[in-house]
């Protein structure tokens, strides 16, 4: 049988969808029937299994699975023996410490001797131990922000992406403690043959990333605009500049950021571009 890379993902959560969609962005294509723990890509030596988050950092170094992808917290919180290959870009949150609204926040010493729930006690004792403080870490799996409302707790160690859960249980937070995003990991010594797939595999997502920051913007201009116009365009090389039908004008394309480009649009018309069209890149190769 072919050798086949296999790949752990999240089933079902923050991680999944963005996951599946970026490996079925590197043309890899698979049928992920509704419950299915385990499926084969059709036209890449691949298999994907569908497993909790969790458990993905020890699958990965077990060898039931070559590589995954994991929250960074979680890769780190698991003191995971893996190798980390590749920073993803999503699923972005953080892990931060909370305190009652009503609590005054002098700083982060005032922690020492507090009670603290969460669900990364590594992540927290770590911190805590840069910064001489001693506190009570109790480890619970879930629902963590209610931790101080029923009295377990005089404060939360929690991931946060926009605030909104710690506001709504009654927490302000105070400290960042770690910045996550999704990874890929990948076991140690795979061997030759799933090497050269994972290079393969990487090889795709940096065209993808690469795509997905950067546009094709095409425009058309007065010839005598053309040297104004390439100055402002930062391009991969210079522009690709090709004669109109009518007399005088021309077409240029190129490739910019994609924050570049609300940077420059009015500069772009001042100089006499019109006809300005910006779009997606698929895949951009190097
Ligand atoms: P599972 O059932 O697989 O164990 P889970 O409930 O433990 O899932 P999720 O809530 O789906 O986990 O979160 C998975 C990962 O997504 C987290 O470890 C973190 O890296 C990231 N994440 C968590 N919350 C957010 C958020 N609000 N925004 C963005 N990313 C997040
Ligand atoms: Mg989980």
């Amino acid at each position: 049988m072919q050798t086949q890379l296999r790949i752990a993902v999240q089933k079902s959560g923050r991680l999944s969808d963005d996951s599946i969609q970026l490996i079925r962005e590197c043309g890899i294509k698979f049928y992920n029937g509704a419950g299915k723990l385990k499926t084969e890509a059709t036209n890449f030596p691949a298999e994907l299994l569908f497993l909790r988050d969790d458990d993905i950092p020890r699958y990965v170094e077990d060898g039931v699975a070559d590589i995954g992808i994991i929250g960074e917290n979680v890769f780190v919180e698991t003191q995971s023996q893996a190798d980390l290959v590749k920073r993803l870009g999503f699923s972005k949150c953080r892990l931060s410490l909370a305190l009652p609204k009503a609590v005054d926040y002098q700083g982060v010493q005032q922690f020492d001797g507090m009670r603290i729930a969460t669900s990364y006690p590594n992540l927290l004792n770590k911190y805590f131990a840069g910064k001489g403080i001693k506190a009570d870490i109790h480890e619970i799996s879930g629902s963590v922000e209610i931790a101080p409302s029923i009295g377990l707790a005089d404060a939360v160690c929690d991931i946060v992406s926009s605030g909104s859960t710690l506001l709504s249980n009654g927490l302000k937070e105070v400290e960042t403690i770690f910045e996550s995003e999704a990874v890929m990991i990948a076991r140690k010594e795979l061997g030759p043959l799933k090497e050269a797939i994972l290079k393969k595999l990487l090889f795709r997502i940096e065209s993808v990333q690469k795509a997905k920051g950067n546009r094709y913007i095409l425009l058309n201009a007065p010839n005598t605009a053309i040297a104004k116009i390439t100055n402002l365009l930062p391009g991969i090389k210079s522009p690709t500049i090709l004669p109109l039908a009518e007399e005088g004008w021309s077409s240029l394309h190129s490739v910019i950021g994609e924050d570049e480009f609300w940077d420059i649009i009015e500069s772009l018309k001042e100089a006499g571009a019109q006809g300005i069209l910006v779009v997606p890149i698929e895949k951009m190769i190097a």
